[in-house]
């Protein structure tokens, strides 16, 4: 080979790898610059993953988190196979389904409703909280006149299979919490469970669009067979749901008087803000509940999920079950979180 012609084919290959450097480089800028903007939605249990696909829709056409993660809440509200949120939700112990619910965005914005009875969707009355009144929370017979002032209508919410569920309960009103009941309530599988189907598991969703807005959403029937005007964590800011766009976001499921009493998701977005990873606050909460009382802790679920402003999520429970779906440009997938009883 002449020295000329191997003088070219090296500068050749030296300014293509210039090239390809400069491309990888510019791709590598435009990923970081990115970061925080890529679209991503989470959501506690594995039926999150159909409520996350609908969410997506959404997110990947540069919606807004909250009109996302509202329309995601809407698929577990409405099926009626779903015993624990809107639709078919199991009632309270006087056949009552009340349903709980709560919406907030990144900069402290936030609706929610509790205790509201025959809406299907929650979740859109607690979005109107927030956009229509001054106020951050609606409760019974005041939310109830509130949604049908703004259109929604009243439905039957009880459906044959819950009522039925109920009227079984009666017979022995027995009345204590069975770890992640839901779950398997979920998988067809309550039969075999001890005590009777006692039933409790929320949807809480968290997500990020594509202008890194943050935003959380959750939505719940609450306890099955609760007291009459029990209201869990769901609802309340703090507890069932947390976002502040400074930090990051949490959600919880499980026994909602244990996430109030330790201001569950709050303590999780605190707990980021002072530096620990999504999974690392989320363990921080559940060791706050547990070492209340750890005997106690044996008999009761709670699973904390966060994500990060960076996109980064974790999740932690009191004990092995607590599931977790994620949706974002890379994956889809169904995640079980680590637990501090194994
Ligand atoms: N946290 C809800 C409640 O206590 C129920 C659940 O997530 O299982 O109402």
């Amino acid at each position: 080979m002449s020295q000329r012609r191997k003088f070219l084919q090296t500068s050749l290959a030296g300014a293509l790898a210039v090239l390809w450097q400069r491309k990888s480089l510019a791709a590598v800028v435009k990923e970081k610059q990115q970061g925080t903007k890529d679209p991503v939605v989470i959501s506690t249990w594995d039926f999150g993953k159909a409520a996350n696909a609908e969410a997506w829709k959404i997110l990947v056409a540069g919606g807004d988190v909250i009109d996302a993660l509202e329309k995601g809440a809407h698929v577990p509200e409405a099926d009626p196979n779903n015993q624990t949120v809107g639709y078919g939700g199991f009632p309270d112990r006087d056949g009552k389904v009340t349903l709980d619910a709560c919406i907030m965005d990144g900069a402290l914005n936030c609706g929610s409703v509790a205790a509201l009875e025959h809406i299907m969707h929650p979740i859109s009355v607690a979005k109107l909280v927030m956009q229509k009144t001054p106020h951050v929370m609606l409760v019974g017979e005041g939310a109830l006149q509130f949604a049908l002032a703004n259109g929604f209508k009243k439905q039957n919410l009880l459906t044959p299979a819950s009522e039925k569920a109920w009227k079984e309960w009666l017979k022995t009103s027995k009345y204590e919490p069975v770890i992640n009941i839901e779950n398997k309530a979920w998988q067809g599988d309550k039969k075999k469970l001890p005590g009777g189907p006692y039933n409790h598991d929320t949807i809480g969703l968290l997500g990020i669009d594509s202008t890194g807005k943050m935003g959380g959403a959750c939505t719940t029937s609450g306890a099955a067979w609760k007291m009459r005007g029990r209201v869990g964590d769901s609802p309340i800011i703090g507890a069932g749901l947390y976002v502040d766009g400074e930090v990051g976001a949490a959600t919880s499921s499980g026994l909602g008087e244990e996430v109030i009493r330790t201001c569950g998701s709050h303590t999780v977005v605190e707990l980021m803000r002072q530096g620990f990873d999504p999974e690392a606050a989320c363990r921080k909460a559940v060791e706050r509940i547990v070492n209340r009382d750890p005997e106690r802790a044996k008999k009761l679920q709670v699973g904390f999920l966060a994500l990060d402003k960076a996109g980064n999520y974790g999740a932690f429970a009191i004990h092995k079950g607590f599931t977790y779906s994620v949706k974002n440009g890379r994956e889809e997938k169904v995640l079980e979180a680590k637990s501090y009883f194994s």
